[in-house]
């Protein structure tokens, strides 16, 4: 239980601000002697009688010796993020002069924090639940608008308070459902079975919807990978050079898995793209069968939430592109047929003609025509329209898991109820359920748990 974890009341610091020099830098420090470790470095203002949520500029000095003119915030204990007293030192924002105030505070009785200490503390004192705690790191790493806004609604409580309001209801049944365990002589019912199996139901969808909401979770944070496949020459690099110009994401490059493609991140309307060049792969082939039916080809096509088929207008025959549409489609539902090179196409006809039967968009890679549509296609594969980051959104394994044994244990009550089974072994079910639930917000939770969740958070937050 929550009160079995282990609770640390020395007070820790850390530079909050990312390395480097920067105008600002901010250190932090929190625990209950935070105000007795800064009194030791700050003697120009005594701060025991300052308010809580001041700011107070001054020298920080060690022994006599200027470090630099801060600005000091303090919150005091419990109004602040870790719950406990407090202090934010901003000072410029040099890399040294940063260093040189956390040592002087280590010198001073406070300790170096371990990554995420800040905001486990926070949820050690209950300022924020497990699911807003890992909002804070998903909000740290969002790099798009969608992940940024699922981040905030769920940092907010959007996600706690669904379980929350669940878990009170399933805890009211559950005591009226063991109080006739205890008058079991009598065959008293005091939990109404019918108004329980409704709101038993009625959860079962909401966790369902939660649950169905993962694989555009994982889009949201992990991106949405598209592999672009075709011959030699059908113009792969060019388009992704073409979409890289406008939309690169801010994260930077990140290495092909393979020597033989290249992987871009792209943001799109909001929507982080993991594009795959497959331009190394099959570099000698200019047959359409043999190039799709390489095994790394297949395997970029199969393991890609959507694949572009890009060919040049120019040179492919229909018969090409038949058989490619084909191979492609058996192995991916999402894919999209890409005409390039419209810019030269030489024949009379329209290009649209010479390719009868197939949903092709044609674009030209070199000369920026219509790449809008084919982000806005790309967009639509995805989200189908209706990416609403206002929506709870499940973006966590870890609450996927736990909530899939909800939803199971949800059914098994269902079916109790059905079954008219005995109270007690109700109880039992509704008790699992509730395990699951509280695993999620952290009510129920371990040092290992919380260790594992916490050590993917940066030093300092
Ligand atoms: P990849 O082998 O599929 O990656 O093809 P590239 O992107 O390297 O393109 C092969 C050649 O086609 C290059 O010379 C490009 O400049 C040219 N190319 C690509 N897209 C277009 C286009 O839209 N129009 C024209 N005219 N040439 C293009």
């Amino acid at each position: 239980m929550i009160n079995n974890l282990t609770r640390w009341d020395d007070t820790i610091v850390a530079i909050a601000t990312p390395p480097g020099i920067g105008a600002i830098g901010v250190i932090r420090l929190s625990g209950k002697e935070a105000f007795q470790v800064i009194a030791r470095l700050f003697p120009s203002k005594d701060l025991e009688g300052i308010q809580t949520h001041s700011l107070v500029i001054g020298f920080l000095k060690e022994d006599g010796i200027d470090i630099d003119e801060v600005v000091i915030s303090l919150f005091r204990s419990p109004k602040s993020y870790t719950g406990e007293n407090v202090i934010e030192i901003s000072c410029h924002g040099s890399p040294y002069v940063q260093q040189r105030i956390v040592e002087a505070c280590l010198r001073k009785g406070a300790r170096l924090a371990k990554p995420g200490e800040f905001t486990q503390r926070a949820f050690l004192n209950g300022k924020l639940d497990l699911t807003q705690a890992e909002a804070v790191a998903d909000l740290i790493a969002s790099n798009t608008n969608a992940s940024q806004r699922t981040a905030l609604h769920n940092l907010r409580g959007g996600f706690s308070i669904v379980l929350k309001e669940l878990r009170e209801n399933l805890i009211q049944f559950a005591a009226l459902i063991e109080l006739e365990l205890d008058f079991s002589q009598e065959d008293l019912e005091f939990a109404d079975r019918s108004k329980f199996y409704a709101l038993v139901e009625n959860a079962g969808t909401t966790i369902q919807a939660l649950l169905a909401s993962f694989q555009l979770g994982n889009v949201i944070k992990n991106g949405v990978t598209v592999a672009i496949v075709g011959k030699p020459n059908a113009g792969k690099s060019t388009l992704l050079n073409t979409l890289l110009n406008e939309n690169r994401a801010i994260v930077s490059d990140i290495a092909g898995t393979t020597r033989d493609t290249i992987e871009e991140l792209i943001n799109i309307d909001g929507i982080l793209f993991r594009l795959i060049d497959t331009a190394g792969i099959h570099d000698n082939s200019n047959d359409v069968i043999e190039l799709l039916g390489m095994e790394k080809s297949r395997e970029k096509i199969e393991a890609s939430d959507a694949v572009i088929y890009i060919f040049d207008v120019n040179k492919e025959t229909a018969a090409e592109l038949s058989s490619a549409a084909i191979l492609i489609s058996e192995k991916n539902p999402h894919s999209l047929l890409v005409g390039n090179k419209i810019d030269v196409f030489s024949e009379m006809d329209q290009p649209v003609n010479k390719f009868p039967g197939h949903d092709i968009l044609f674009i030209s890679a070199t000369h920026n025509m219509h790449i809008d549509l084919l982000k806005q296609r790309l967009v639509s594969k995805v989200s189908r329209g209706i990416i609403n980051t206002e929506n709870t959104i499940i973006t966590n394994a870890r609450h996927y898991e736990a909530l899939t044994e909800v939803y199971k244990s949800l059914t098994d009550i269902k079916n109790g109820l059905d079954n008219h089974i005995p109270a007690d072994l109700l109880a039992l079910d509704i008790r699992r359920c509730l395990h699951y639930i509280s695993e999620i917000t952290g009510d129920i939770t371990n040092d290992t748990v919380l260790d594992f969740i916490f050590s993917k958070f940066c030093i300092g937050k």
